[in-house]
């Protein structure tokens, strides 16, 4: 029995449990994603302020005092674009009260279309 017929239907099927299944978009179901940037926040304390770093292209940016996000502890996201339908979507994993939740957010159009491969 392997590991998508033990948690299913708990798991949504658009995340891959291993490499045979590729994260297919929450959107239109294609599997060509792109990852677009990863954004990392980490508070100092539950609700406080904290440090978010988001690495977009090869570069780095760090805000030390970034402004309250959602949640009450840390939290990073994956950014993707889809070939299939030019929408962008995040993948974010949070803890919240002492539980982790993974969901989808969908951000709109795709701000760019890549030429090569990423
Ligand atoms: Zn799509």
């Amino acid at each position: 029995m392997s590991l998508r017929e033990i948690l299913a239907p708990q798991v949504p099927m658009v995340i891959g449990l291993n490499r045979e299944e590729p994260v297919l978009c929450p959107i239109c179901g294609d599997i060509y994603l792109h990852h677009a940037g990863i954004v990392v926040r980490s508070r100092t304390a539950e609700d406080a302020h904290g440090v978010e770093v988001t690495v977009i292209k090869g570069a780095v940016h760090v805000e030390t005092r970034a402004p309250a996000f959602t949640g009450r502890r840390d939290d990073f996201r994956i950014e993707f674009w889809c070939e299939g339908c030019a929408m962008s979507f995040a993948l974010a994993i949070k803890q919240h009260k002492g539980c982790t939740y993974a969901e989808f957010s969908v951000l709109g159009p795709a701000r760019e279309m890549e030429d090569g491969e990423s």
